[in-house]
């Protein structure tokens, strides 16, 4: 049984409804979910083939939309990059981020090194 990254209490289970909003269309996508703090890991494939089938209809022009829980760590809010934008994005833990609030949205930029 493989343990929760995030809450590292609850055990990953198999579900097929992780629904993944993409420009206000909801797409239903295979992972595992936390039996414990509910955070959904959309399996890597499903979430390439729910990026193409959205590409596809052509709801794609507007930013991935992902639902994350942020987590506790030290007395701060910790905020995890979901794995398939660190991949698109080729981001590591070296790099410097730019954090803008804008109204009540949080933009994270990379910066270039
Ligand atoms: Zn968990």
């Amino acid at each position: 049984m493989k343990k929760c990254l995030v809450c590292e209490k609850g055990a990953l289970v198999k579900v097929e409804d992780i629904a993944l909003e993409i420009s206000g269309y909801v797409f239903i996508t295979k992972g595992e979910r936390c039996d414990y703090c509910n955070e959904e890991f959309p399996y890597e494939q499903e979430t390439q083939r729910t990026i193409h089938i959205a590409r596809k209809i052509g709801v794609w022009p507007e930013p991935l939309k992902l639902y994350r829980h942020l987590s506790k760590s030290g007395g701060g809010l910790v905020f995890r990059i979901p794995n398939d934008l660190e991949r698109q994005l080729k981001l590591d833990e070296n790099m410097e981020i730019v954090i803008t609030k804008i109204g009540n949205k949080i933009v994270i930029e990379p910066q270039a090194a």
